[in-house]
């Protein structure tokens, strides 16, 4: 029989998520709590190092390479307007649809209206200790308000300087260039080639290297799992925000199990569970990473390789929506924002909803493909409301997050592997308009 080395990969990182959970509770139920946070450190450094870093070491070049590539195969500029029009289209719809299944399901099960006042203080407290920096970038994008998300976006989009935009490791600003860069190279013509020839060098060699990659994945999602378990331990599962997650994935798994595949097959005339099994190195990357930007080159690899995705669908879809397409972020965003009005009591009317809708969307572009970026910029949708609530009514206190820090984590790698279904979705939509000649 023929080594299957797709089927030996995905069977490891399946066995690798199970082996965490695993490992990671019985950390947490059997270390005593200094050693229990020594061993999560340890899970998390050599995840982090010999996963995560590896992937992310490929991403620029990755990212600069597949969006030159992918954009100067597409050619003029008219039919790049085309597929950009149809592709930020399904973005923006897929994203508010996401977040109004958030409001419904969230204003149905009214998870919050439970949950007890030490609850509360105790999550308040939690935030008061959390690490100065993370309440920095709370509190930064906070005191921002609405007009400091668009800037931030906007910011992100234009680069002064791409090598340094790169060197930050900012991939919006480093696609905007791929995109300008991929179509003056074929506005060049003949002299262009050379240039083009390079990053269709550098394009295929990163998209080997991420086969390489691929072979730790296993071993790094297993730590990773372990980690998060170990420190979060599977009695918080059945604690008082038990309801709360429970809404959270709710609204994702509609979104992931309803919409978006009624979507791929009406648009993109795909089967979406033969395409879900296809891409599935990707969704699990995705669920063990908690990260849509490091997933982006399992997610190139599976979509092109397996998902019969185009290359010029794969390179410009792909790496746009790690970044910008985030449906289970923005759902989840919303659904957390009502909750923690429900849990101080503080009534939403039906202009808070719609500036949820709106904001959530927002912040969900905003946030970077990274662990807890949701979580960050969630806080531009809590000040919009607190905004429109105006002073005569009580306003939600930042420090409310802390209520629901402790089990980001967990939600995150279920959100991060929508998000990530949503971006592979897309990219096989955008096939049927671009496909490869
Ligand atoms: N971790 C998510 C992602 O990378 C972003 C978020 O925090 O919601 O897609």
């Amino acid at each position: 029989m023929k080594f299957n080395k797709h089927a030996f990969i995905t069977f490891g990182i399946l066995g690798g998520l199970v082996l965490g959970f695993v490992i990671g509770q019985l950390v947490y139920s059997f270390a005593a709590p200094e050693s229990r946070d020594f061993t999560a450190g340890v899970f998390k450094f050599i995840g982090t190092t010999f996963f995560m870093n590896l992937l992310k070491m490929v991403l620029v070049p990755l990212v600069l390479s597949s969006v030159v590539v992918g954009v100067a195969s597409i050619g003029d500029p008219a039919s790049l307007g085309k597929i950009g029009g149809y592709t930020i289209l399904y973005y923006f719809s897929t994203m508010l649809i996401a977040v109004v299944i958030g409001i419904a399901v969230v204003s149905t099960i009214r998870p919050g209206e439970g949950i007890e006042q030490n609850v509360i203080a105790e999550g308040q407290e939690a935030y008061a200790s959390e690490g100065a920096t993370k309440r920095k970038a709370i509190e930064d994008r906070g005191e921002g308000g609405l007009w400091g998300a668009f800037e931030n976006i906007a910011q992100q989009m234009i680069p002064s300087n791409p090598i340094g935009a790169a060197a930050d490791f900012k991939i919006l600003p480093l696609i905007t260039f791929g995109i300008l860069l991929g179509i003056v190279l074929t506005v060049i013509g003949e002299v262009g080639r050379p240039l083009l020839a390079v990053f269709e060098a550098i394009f295929a060699a990163m998209m080997r290297l991420v086969d390489w990659i691929l072979w730790l994945a296993p071993l790094g999602v297993m730590f990773l799992v372990a980690y998060t378990v170990a420190n979060l331990g599977s009695q918080q599962l059945i604690g008082p925000l038990v309801l709360y997650m429970l809404t959270v994935l709710i609204g994702l798994a509609f979104h992931g199990f309803v919409v978006l595949p009624l979507v791929l097959w009406i648009f993109g005339r795909a089967n979406p569970f033969r395409y879900a099994c296809q891409i599935r190195q990707a969704l699990m990357t995705a669920f063990g990473t908690d990260s849509s930007s490091a997933t982006l080159p399992v997610t190139i690899e599976a979509a092109k390789t397996y998902g019969g995705v185009s290359k010029r669908a794969a390179g410009f879809v792909l790496p746009l929506g790690a970044t910008i397409n985030m449906d289970g972020t923005a759902l989840y965003e919303a659904v957390a924002v009502i909750f923690l009005f429900q849990c101080y009591g503080i009534p939403l009317g039906p202009t808070e909803l719609a500036i949820i809708a709106f904001t959530a969307t927002l912040a969900a572009i905003g946030a970077a493909g990274i662990p807890s970026a949701g979580l960050v910029t969630m806080v531009i949708v809590v000040q919009a409301v607190n905004t429109s609530l105006g002073s005569g009514t009580p306003h939600l206190p930042l420090a409310a997050v802390g209520v629901i820090l402790g089990v980001d984590r967990i939600l995150d790698m279920c959100r991060t592997t929508v998000n990530v279904w949503g971006d592979a979705v897309g990219a096989k939509i955008i096939t049927r308009i671009a496909p490869d000649v």
